[in-house]
């Protein structure tokens, strides 16, 4: 396994400064820090790597060293190439913990947070993600959805301290608090996680029966989600605290509702405006007339078909589409697109209607300009 030169992982030059070289560290670290990138195995690896350059260039002493030797510098404790007798050898087989408290002092905000400042037991919960599906009509009033789920919820035993007496988490004895004991490995002294506390450096004397000491169990919860009118495919409405639980009194995470619509039998939404299609009569769209049709707000309006309508003309209804979110109740248009039918399974009597009216047609043009139009360049071109 060859590893990267340190200051290729840091991109800093062989001269750079202390504050360089922590400058650089604080930015990857930032980009590729575990909390940011979770599961990411990639950023883990490249973090890891970052954090082992930096704990090597930041001592002037294993600075100096490594500038010698290289990755075998024989007084490096880390990256030795498993000369440590650590699983994996080098910085591999180091516990994870010790990335977070070691990112405490490039972050150092002055409070002494470091290696050694112990970690709180308690942990916000996590965020929830609920798929709501409304119809249309729901998406353009708006509407009030009861939702039903089981997640992870404060336990009532112990109101969620994690303690069966109520009392509050102790000094862990092991590490006296600071969360890591530090053990004797060969020539070198390390730090470890302590095992009694898992870190935290606080212990719960008597952990609650119910939830285990997690301060937590799973409980179904209703919760009324309101949805604004004119919602859009794809929004995500959130609610602040609703998600799991914290551990051990932590902060609850947020739920967050994720709206899709239905798809509607007549309606299609376009942004703010509705679309919809519908077949005419072809006298009526010869004629002109007026035909009823319905609208996403659940009454009906009467259309006007002004005389000599064509296939696939469409017409506009001013606000009569959806509501726009937030707006204070503006509403997009609607446009109707008109389908002609041409009627079939004529009676005797139609077609007698219809041969009157053809023979007529054909003595008198204009009543269908673009058929004449199209025969007379037709002959123009025979000619
Ligand atoms: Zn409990
Ligand atoms: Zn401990």
């Amino acid at each position: 396994m060859s590893k990267r030169d340190y200051y290729e992982v840091l991109g800093v030059s062989k001269g750079a400064s202390v504050d360089e070289i922590k400058k650089s560290y604080r930015k990857l670290a930032m980009q590729y820090h575990p909390d940011r990138n979770p599961g990411n195995k990639e950023s883990e690896r490249k973090f890891k790597e970052a954090t082992e350059a930096y704990e090597v260039l930041k001592d002037d002493q294993k600075r100096a060293g490594y500038d010698r030797y290289g990755h075998q510098d024989p007084n490096q404790g880390f990256g030795g190439g498993g000369s440590r007798g650590q699983s994996g050898g080098g910085f591999d087989g180091f516990d994870f913990n010790d990335i977070f408290s070691n990112f405490g002092d490039i972050f150092g905000d002055g409070s002494g947070r470091g290696r050694s400042q112990k970690k709180s037991s308690a942990q916000r919960g996590s965020d929830v993600r609920y798929n709501l599906e409304v119809s249309l009509e729901e998406a353009f009033s708006g509407c009030v959805e009861e939702i039903k789920f089981t997640i992870p919820s404060k336990c009532d035993s112990c109101n969620g301290s994690g303690s069966s007496d109520n009392s509050r988490p102790t000094t862990c004895p092991t590490c006296k608090g600071a969360g890591a004991i530090r053990v004797q490995q060969g020539f070198f002294i390390v730090e470890k996680t302590c095992h009694t506390c898992g870190g935290s450096g606080e212990i719960v004397k008597n952990p609650c029966k119910k939830c285990n000491g997690q301060g937590r169990v799973n409980k179904e919860r209703t919760l009324s989600a309101k949805i604004p009118a004119g919602v859009e495919e794809g929004n995500r409405i959130r609610f602040s605290g609703e998600g799991e639980a914290g551990v051990r009194g932590g902060i609850a995470g947020d739920l967050f509702v994720y709206v899709s619509i239905r798809k509607h039998q007549f309606f299609t939404r376009k942004e703010a405006d509705i679309h919809f299609e519908m077949p005419l009569r072809m006298t009526t769209a010869s004629l002109g007339g007026s035909v009823e049709i319905p609208t996403i707000d659940g009454t009906k309006v009467m259309l006007q078909i002004p005389e000599g309508s064509q296939n696939g003309d469409t017409l506009r209804l001013k606000s009569k589409g959806m509501s726009v979110i937030n707006s204070g109740g503006r509403r997009g248009d609607m446009y109707v697109k008109i389908n002609i039918e041409v009627p079939v399974k004529l009676s005797s009597e139609e077609k007698d209607l219809l041969q009157k009216l053809d023979k007529i047609m054909q003595n008198k043009s204009s009543s269908n300009p673009k058929s004449e139009n199209f025969f007379k360049k037709v002959g123009d071109f025979f000619k």
